[in-house]
């Protein structure tokens, strides 16, 4: 491809609601452009890499055995009212009618369509077990569509679908799909861990995440230092055991006795840096030396109380959301699963008032003036929550836990029969009876997997792709060809040489300066230059740089296509 043909569309403006690096850089490469919120159009340069996504996701799907299908995105409602998850799945789900007042959705995923699918085409036991696989759009209407591609509400799935008649049979296809996601991950060239996670509103029983691992991440992830433990933290916590906990507060006016936490675990709990919890506790620091601060959330009054705690019930002090956000660095809600509601901070510990929670991470769903014990049937977790820090013991009992970021780009589950069961999905057995069958469901972000490789791997002058992911392998580099016809014929021989050789190259045959040509192809991250001018032409040299190279190295020109073989 030749960059006066393929015109890449870098930027030097920095979109002001990207947060982390491969949003900025998705936009500054030129891969990427906003339609609305949570709405993108991959441009040529980035459709290049979500293929490659694709292609190696296809070929371990079809090596797994899995078959690739290819359902509507549009989704009637009754398939949603059987599972009962037209009414469960919330405000996430996009509904629409169509011109006879019909309910529809468009698909977050596709349990309902392929259980559908299963239970007109499969008859006999005889066809089982079988996996349906695609690759196809979905919407979810994420609250808080952000970091691009990463959240955004139009993404790109691969989901696929296993059926079974019973778990010895689910087991094992799930253990080959377990495979056939760590042969992806690597294939990728990211470093990546699989994890025993939560299953979630999809349901069922056994689960695993896998997490590109980045600091960027939304997840917390704890791994063993001794064994193959390794568990979403969300996980790791729900089954660690609970301390001694403080007893709950009867109401708002009564108060118990708050338990401490370093700053350390809360801002891991939270997702924002210690950092963050500081500056929350600097907010309303003016007056008196103030040493605490509970910052509380009140949607209603839209406003955030941040009330100090040195007797309690001191004056109260009030920041409004701007405040708080501003310098918490986040959106409403966006710092806990349970809102903007405790952080308390004294000196250096913590103090987590749960029982003052007052507010939920949903919009339209801020309770206040609740003692939760009491009136809210708040998800178990509130109460059987039990931080999990760095170097705790391993729930197997060996070694120590590390903590790390990650970013979950694949997700797979063992479904059992939920779906099977409500939607009455069932083959003839070998004794010629009726058979309910069970199921997995295996999902990769395909978007979500460009913007984690970039978030593993950039620098300040922009994309490091690994191999199998970058849009070219190549870029071939004429110095000032335009002035040089000697020039000329060898970048345009040597192209052709790399184009014959199957070489993925980007000639950059734009009349434009070598330093600008190289910070382009820097962005976007290209893994090797070739460059040629003049004076090398006098030695018989071209120069190769690898991208996350400092030097130049000499190559004879007869050799550049061997090298890059
Ligand atoms: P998350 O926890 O990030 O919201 P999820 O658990 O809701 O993801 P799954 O239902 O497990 O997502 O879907 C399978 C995969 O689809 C996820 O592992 C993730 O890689 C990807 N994915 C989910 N939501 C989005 C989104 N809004 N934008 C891009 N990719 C997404
Ligand atoms: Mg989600
Ligand atoms: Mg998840
Ligand atoms: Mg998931």
């Amino acid at each position: 491809m030749r960059t006066t043909q393929f015109p890449l569309s870098t930027v030097k403006e920095i979109p002001s609601d990207a947060e982390i690096a491969s949003h900025k850089l998705m936009i500054r490469a030129g891969l990427i452009r906003k339609l609305a919120a949570g709405l993108y159009t991959w441009l040529p340069l980035g459709l290049r890499v979500l293929r490659k996504v694709e292609k190696i996701t296809r070929e371990e799907m079809e090596k797994a055995g899995a078959l690739e299908v290819l359902m509507p995105a549009l989704q009637p409602a009754e398939l949603w009212q059987e599972t009962g998850r037209w009414e469960q799945y919330g405000p996430e789900l996009a509904r629409l009618q169509d011109r006879h007042d019909r309910d529809f959705c468009l698909g977050p995923t596709h349990e309902e369509i392929i259980t559908d699918l299963a239970r007109n085409e499969l008859k006999s036991y005889k066809q089982l077990p079988i996996t349906y696989y695609q690759i196809q759009t979905k919407f979810r209407d994420e609250i808080r569509p952000r970091f691009g591609v990463m959240r955004s509400r139009e993404f790109v799935m691969k989901d696929a679908y296993s059926f079974h008649l019973d778990q010895e049979s689910l087991q094992q296809t799930y253990d080959v799909m377990y495979q056939a996601y760590s042969n992806i991950f690597n294939r990728f060239g990211l470093e990546f861990r699989a994890v025993i996670a939560d299953s979630g509103s999809i349901g069922g029983a056994v689960s695993h995440e896998f997490h590109v691992l980045a600091d960027s991440g939304e997840d917390a992830i704890a791994f063993s230092s001794d064994s193959d433990y390794a568990a979403n933290i969300e996980k790791a916590e729900a089954i660690m055991p609970i301390g001694d906990r403080a007893e709950p507060a009867q109401s708002l006016e009564k108060v118990a006795t708050p338990e401490q936490h370093s700053i350390e675990e809360v801002s891991r709990f939270f997702a924002i840096t210690a950092e963050q919890c500081l500056k929350t506790l600097i907010v309303k620091d003016e007056d008196d030396g103030l040493v605490a601060l509970l910052v509380r959330g009140d949607h209603e009054l839209n406003e955030l109380k941040a009330e100090k705690i040195d007797g309690i019930v001191s004056p109260l002090q009030f920041a409004s959301d701007e405040e708080i956000i501003a310098a918490c660095g986040c959106k409403p809600g966006s710092i806990g699963p349970f809102g903007l509601d405790f952080p308390i901070i004294a000196d250096r510990s913590v103090t987590l008032m749960s029982d003052f929670v007052c507010g939920a991470n949903e919009d339209g769903q801020h309770y206040k003036g609740v003692n939760w014990e009491r009136d809210l049937a708040l998800p178990e977790r509130v109460e059987d929550l039990r931080i999990v820090v760095e170097g705790d013991p391993s729930p197997d009992g060996k070694g120590t836990l590390t903590i790390a970021r990650g970013i979950e780009v694949g997700h797979i589950f063992q479904l059992g029969n939920k779906y099977s069961e409500s939607m009455n999905a069932s083959v003839i057995n070998e004794g010629g009876k009726n058979q309910i069958m069970i199921m997995g469901c295996y999902g990769i972000g395909i978007s979500r997997v460009v913007a984690a490789a970039i978030e593993q791997g950039h620098d300040d002058k922009g994309i490091i792709w690994p191999n199998e992911l970058a849009p070219f392998q190549v870029a071939l580099c004429p110095m000032n060809m335009h002035k040089s016809d000697r020039l000329r014929d060898t970048a345009e021989k040597l192209y052709q040489e790399l184009l014959d050789a199957g070489i993925d190259v980007l000639f950059d045959d734009r009349k434009v300066r070598a330093g600008f040509m190289f910070s382009d192809m820097e962005l976007i991250g290209i893994p090797h230059r070739i460059v040629i001018g003049d004076r090398g032409l006098d030695n018989g040299t071209a120069e190769y740089r690898a991208r996350t190279a400092s030097e130049n190295q000499d190559i004879p020109l007869t050799d550049v296509v061997e090298f890059l073989n």
